[in-house]
């Protein structure tokens, strides 16, 4: 089998490491032979993005906003096979992946309009006969690190930005999932991107670690652990960081929700895309005057989840994404047990057709915010009731956490809405939402250790993607 080379310079770099892309819902199944990049390999990729720079921050504004909608418009022609593809390396059920892909091309067209939006300020100088501009310049090379678990999107809300805004891209896709990055690079290159101007390097932590010694700013997903790390080397060289992080996502169900939408969005952000978005619901806070009635209603609507092969339309819920990622799982669910929680529902290896790491979505009741389970981020399909007296208890419990990238809440008074939108500590607060599932146009961040710096996504990004500059003149 071929291996899929690195992009350097233009060129599909050679290569002498690969890595193997196992499918999850098939460990039978290799994806493709993936190019593992080397510490020269990155040196080469730096230099050539350094010397496209110039060029590119420059270029006329038309060739940025063309580029990046003759991504968009690559990205709409290979749908369907980008969704299988992406299905195949992560697990996620295909019409999750469809959407991802769908959603990845909207962001490319997204910020080929952000282009021309880049604007400055003249403004008044408190000197009589100064003029005073205030102005935004790219920040030069950018690396962006990214984690498994959206091997699309979140690549797409960083390169199109980056690009959009006149950076050069050193891009590290997660080693476990480097067929849609190299997928992109092989869309990006095709679209025409002057050569240096974006490079993919495959690989793991190592080349990451390497990116951030050659860049002047780093876009991060992932981990709390690997997002400290990265902010720290980064301060280490006064270079920007934007580390978006994990969570520990709590969705409150008040006593006067809406019994069907509490579970909808339950179902929704708990389990769907096998729970392994940052933006999951793990923690059930739920008043106990409805309970009983949410966690019946809940199982009912679990036991008719199909669990399944990735690329199955009939599939619900994916495979969990690779070995370690089921073994965590496994331990969080033992672990729980241990602590007192009691399984209602699933937490089994399943067997399929295929073998892959099935896993059934886990539901637990009787669990406390102080317990592991509901203090770490797993990462997985498992979600832990906790029952609380009121809405007070629900938002105290709900803040209880080192965490806040996402927080929801289910109830039918504007009044619970209004006082939760204001008092949740998290970035994102949902009402009669699903905490998974966010705008693109629309600032991204989290609060507390989920995230550290600038948001993503949206106009904002321009905050990060940009130096801002002043110039001062007389007469002016
Ligand atoms: P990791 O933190 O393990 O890895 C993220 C990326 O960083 C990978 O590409 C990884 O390489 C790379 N990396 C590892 N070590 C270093 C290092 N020292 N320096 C630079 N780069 C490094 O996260 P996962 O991939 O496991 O992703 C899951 C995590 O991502 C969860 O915590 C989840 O909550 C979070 N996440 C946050 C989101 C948000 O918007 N807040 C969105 C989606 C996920 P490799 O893995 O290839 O070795």
């Amino acid at each position: 089998m071929e291996t899929k080379a690195n992009l350097i310079g233009g060129e599909w770099a050679r290569t002498s490491g690969s890595r193997p892309n196992i499918n999850p819902s098939n460990t039978n199944e290799i994806v493709g032979n993936y190019a593992e990049a080397t510490a020269a390999d990155v040196k080469d990729a730096a230099e050539a993005a350094r010397n496209a720079s110039a060029s590119w921050a420059g270029a006329p504004l038309g060739d940025r906003a063309r580029l990046l909608e003759t991504v968009a418009n690559q990205i709409d022609a290979r749908r369907a096979e980008l969704a299988l593809l992406l299905s195949r390396e992560e697990g996620k059920a295909l019409r999750d992946a469809t959407a991802e892909v769908v959603r990845s091309a909207d962001i490319f067209r997204f910020y080929a309009g952000e282009v021309y939006r880049m604007s400055g300020d003249r403004v008044a100088s408190v000197r009589r006969g100064v003029g005073v501009e205030v102005f935004n310049e790219p920040v030069g090379v950018v690396g962006l690190i990214t984690p498994w678990n959206f091997p699309m999107v979140i690549p797409a809300w960083k390169i199109a930005p980056a690009l959009a805004y006149g950076n050069t891209v050193l891009f590290k896709p997660s080693e476990l999932v480097p067929a849609c990055g190299w997928a992109l690079a092989q869309i990006i290159k095709d679209a025409g991107a002057p050569a240096g101007v974006f490079n993919l390097l495959m690989g793991g932590g190592d080349v990451g670690k390497a990116i951030l010694d050659v860049v002047d700013a780093v876009s991060f997903t992932g981990s709390v652990a690997t997002g400290r790390a990265v902010a720290q080397q980064a301060v280490a060289r006064m270079i920007p960081a934007q580390c978006e992080l994990g969570g520990k996502n709590p969705l409150i169900i008040a006593a006067d929700a809406d019994l069907s939408v509490a579970v909808d969005c339950a179902v929704q952000g708990s389990y769907i895309q096998t729970g392994q978005r940052c933006t999951a619901s793990s923690r059930l806070v739920v008043d106990r005057q409805i309970v009983a009635d949410f966690t019946e209603a809940l199982v009912e609507r679990m036991k008719a989840l199909v669990v399944g092969e990735g690329p199955s339309p009939e599939t619900d819920i994916g495979p969990v994404a690779d070995d370690r990622q089921f073994s965590k799982d496994l331990s969080y669910i033992d672990l729980a047990e241990r602590e007192g929680a009691r399984r209602l529902f699933g937490g089994e290896q399943l067997n399929r057709a295929t073998p892959g790491y099935y896993l059934s979505p886990a539901l637990f009741t009787d669990s406390t915010n102080a317990m592991r389970i509901n203090r770490e981020e797993v990462f997985g399909p498992i979600a832990c009731i906790i029952p609380v007296r009121d809405y007070d208890e629900a938002l105290q419990v709900a803040n209880d956490t080192e965490f806040g990238l996402s927080a929801g809440i289910v109830t039918t008074s504007l009044k619970l809405a209004h006082h939760f939108k204001a008092n949740i500590r998290s970035g994102i607060a949902m009402v009669n939402l699903p905490t998974a599932g966010v705008d693109f146009h629309v600032p991204l961040s989290g609060m507390k250790s989920s995230s550290y710096g600038q948001p993503e996504l949206g106009a904002h990004a321009m905050r990060f993607y940009t130096k801002t500059r002043t110039a001062y003149t007389f007469p002016g």
